[in-house]
């Protein structure tokens, strides 16, 4: 018979909405937000919460949302909200017909700035592993990211940060203001901090954290839990 050392448990992604409240407890800034149904209450929340906005899908199944049409930024009316609503949830269901639909998130939408990816997984050979680098759409692309063991103290969070080629835009360059990289060096404590004390979680991404020249703010994040 099988052994029961050799149950593989299940995992489950949180949603957005989970990932941001679980994140501002260790301290992490994310977007203010409120999940909707339906295309009224879309534009009641885009209000409350302060045009412009941005929507995106809920759905545990679809993992990466603008791919699937579910992200729209940019929307600043009550009109544009509840277009948006529809449209998001029309092409999720396009795009998968068996995706389960939670509903939409509204959220407070963040000014533009550098997109950073922080993540974290649990290496086979290594154990738990942080990872650093330029995010956004184009991760993939660049492929400039950095990777430290986890527990890390300050001088591993700092090399990691003076490590990736993007470090040249955060220090400033050709005459821009440097970005906050003090700001980014206690964010990356504090989602070491996030993943070594949520020993559930297997896996997270922040992609993107966006930061500016004072502070920065996380506009996605999707958090594995077993
Ligand atoms: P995906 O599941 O495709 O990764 P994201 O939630 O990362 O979806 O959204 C895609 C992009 O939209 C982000 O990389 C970011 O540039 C932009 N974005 C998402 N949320 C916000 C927000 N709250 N404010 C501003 N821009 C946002
Ligand atoms: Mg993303």
């Amino acid at each position: 018979y099988w052994s029961t050392d050799m149950t593989v448990k299940a995992t489950t992604m949180l949603s957005e909405a989970d990932g941001y409240d679980l994140l501002r407890q260790f301290n992490v800034p994310a977007p203010a937000f409120e999940i909707v149904q339906t295309p009224d209450d879309a534009a009641k929340a885009a209000t409350k919460i302060g045009y412009p906005v941005v929507m995106k899908i809920v759905s545990p199944q679809i993992i990466h949302k603008s791919d699937a049409g579910g992200v729209i930024v940019g929307i600043k009316t009550d009109a544009e909200a509840k277009e948006a609503f529809n449209k998001i949830v029309t092409s999720a269901k396009a795009y998968d017909a068996s995706a389960e639909i939670k509903g939409v998130i509204v959220e407070e939408m963040a000014k533009s700035g550098l997109e950073l990816i922080i993540g974290g997984k649990i290496d086979p050979a290594f154990g738990r592993v942080l990872t650093f680098g330029l995010g956004g759409t184009l991760v993939e692309f660049y492929k400039d990211v950095g990777i430290r063991l986890l527990p890390c103290d300050d001088e591993d969070i700092r090399s990691l940060i003076h490590q990736i080629k993007a470090y040249t835009l955060i220090r400033g360059y050709r005459g821009q203001a440097p970005l906050d990289e003090e700001f980014l060096f206690q964010t990356l404590k504090n989602a070491c901090d996030f993943f070594e004390k949520n020993v559930n979680v297997v896996e997270f991404d922040i992609n993107p954290l966006r930061l500016y020249e004072k502070g920065g703010c996380a506009v996605d994040a999707r958090v594995i839990v077993q």
